[in-house]
């Protein structure tokens, strides 16, 4: 994204508001992209509730409670000197402890991790859990790096951010670059520096020493779920459909394995080389050897699977499918990809990554009579068995595999109705985009009254 984005006007009570973020926060495009979506969903709710504007809550909400940055210093294998950058950003408390992942990547900056914060408020309020919004990371990347290195950064990071983190302060989780090794190396760190092992001050820990049943695999499943409530108003399913997924890594992945137990065959996966195409399905054992085991490329699926081929130049989303879950990074289908998923008669879309869908691309689904779940509500999944594990922790106990997935698919369901709900409320239906806004709204904001300025 670039700042030359042409934002369309918004309703006179939040576009002062709008004008302040950009005038506050320049070149931030990510953040701005995900605040105008909300200001505008938002707006009419305002004209029903004075006391919101009253009370100054967007200003509020629009700028986070805390913003750290810090200096990552870390030695490589070859004995030279690294720096990278530290973020967390504490966007809102309202609800309960801030919560939300942690980015290793090498475009992480200040936008896109107040953007992923932002965002982050609504959907842990959608939810209908305790937890406040935030997110943090840092533009190392972990890819080519050795277990030491990345143990070393890892160890680095959290030698500053363990002060701003707690159980009842600030848990992080996993995302982009950041799963099962790191979450271990950072947890080490935080036992060691403060001497507590405080297991609910991490979440998507190993199922071994406090991590939760399902949590590896609730983004990926939880996008399914809501994909699959949202056909089921339609009395249509999973069952014998193509579905197309974007990325090959912790979300894409567990939206294959789901998918596939529904009876659909998912056809594509990806990663920042070029994507697969398997008509006879992705064998998942295969891509999670190569992706969580061996760490691979993804043309090493097609080298190996005689009924895929690996496309090096192109687009995924040049693939014919009936569902598509894209899974991978923010703004990843642009209007025109998402014109041709629609020529090929794309059905569902449901956003397993964060923003995946650029706001034309959005609008086309729209349009054109898709069925359109935005991320907020689609993968908010990971963040609500995050918060089942944070209960298991405090209260010592651990839960099934089964019981943890029903309990995952019961609150897909909710967040799907409570979207559905208020689309209805106010005079959208079938637009989840608004609906998911307005729900975790009218949630944060009612609490944010209640509590008083602050
Ligand atoms: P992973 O690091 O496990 O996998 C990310 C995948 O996407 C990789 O295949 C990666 O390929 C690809 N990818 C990442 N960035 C780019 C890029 N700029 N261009 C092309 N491909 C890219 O991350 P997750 O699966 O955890 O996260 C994926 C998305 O889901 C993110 O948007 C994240 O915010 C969102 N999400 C994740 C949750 C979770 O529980 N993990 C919860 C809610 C949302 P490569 O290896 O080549 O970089």
């Amino acid at each position: 994204m670039t700042e030359t984005i042409d934002f369309h006007p918004l309703a006179a009570s939040v576009q002062p508001v709008f004008t302040t973020v950009l005038d506050r926060s320049p070149h931030e495009p990510e953040f701005h992209q995900a605040v105008h979506e909300v200001l505008h969903s938002i707006a009419p709710v305002l004209e029903e509730h004075p006391e919101y504007v009253e009370g100054g809550i967007l200003e509020r909400l629009v700028e986070p409670e805390r913003q750290i940055m810090f200096r990552v210093p870390w030695v490589d294998d070859a004995g030279r000197l690294q720096v990278n950058r530290g973020y967390r950003i504490q966007f809102s408390s309202v609800l309960g402890p801030y919560k939300g992942g942690l980015r290793f990547h090498p475009s992480v900056n200040l936008s896109i991790i107040k953007f992923l914060g932002f965002e982050q408020i609504f959907k842990n309020a959608l939810t209908g859990q305790g937890i406040g919004g935030g997110k943090g990371g840092s533009d190392f990347d972990p890819h080519g790096r050795s277990d030491a290195e990345v143990m070393r950064f890892c160890q680095s990071f959290m030698n500053e951010l363990y002060r701003h983190l707690g159980e009842h302060t600030d848990v992080p989780a996993g995302d982009i670059g950041v799963g099962g090794r790191e979450i271990g190396y950072l947890f080490g760190q935080y036992r060691k520096v403060t001497n507590r092992h405080e297991s609910g001050m991490f979440t998507g820990k190993g199922t071994g020493w406090g991590g939760a049943e399902v949590r590896t695999e609730a983004t990926g499943y939880g996008a399914v779920f809501f994909a699959q409530e949202m056909l089921a108003v339609h009395n249509e399913s999973f069952e014998g459909k193509r579905v197309g997924i974007s990325g090959s890594g912790n979300v894409a992945i567990y939206a294959i394995e789901k998918a596939t137990q529904l009876g659909a065959t998912a056809v594509t996966a990806s990663d920042s080389s070029g994507y697969v195409v398997d008509d006879a399905g992705i064998d998942l054992a295969l891509l999670r050897q190569l992706k969580e085991v061996e760490r691979a490329r993804i043309v090493e699926y097609a080298n190996r699977r005689p009924s895929a081929r690996f496309v090096e130049n192109g687009s995924v989303w040049d693939v014919p499918v009936d569902i598509a879950i894209p899974s991978a990074t923010q703004n990843e289908v642009s209007a025109a990809e998402a014109q041709t998923l629609i020529a090929n008669g794309v059905r569902a879309v449901s956003e397993g990554a964060n923003m995946p869908c650029v706001p034309e691309a959005v609008d086309a689904f729209q349009k054109a009579g898709v069925l359109f779940a935005p991320g907020k509500a689609a993968n908010a999944g990971g963040v609500a068995t995050s918060a089942l594990e944070m209960s298991q922790n405090a209260s010592r106990q651990r839960w099934s595999f089964a019981d943890s997935e029903n309990k995952l698919r019961e609150i897909m369901g909710d967040i799907h109705d409570a979207a559905f709900r208020a689309a209805e409320r106010y005079g959208t239906p079938g637009d989840y985009v608004a609906g998911a806004n307005i729900a975790g709204f009218e949630r944060v904001a009612n609490a944010m009254l209640a509590q008083g300025v602050i």
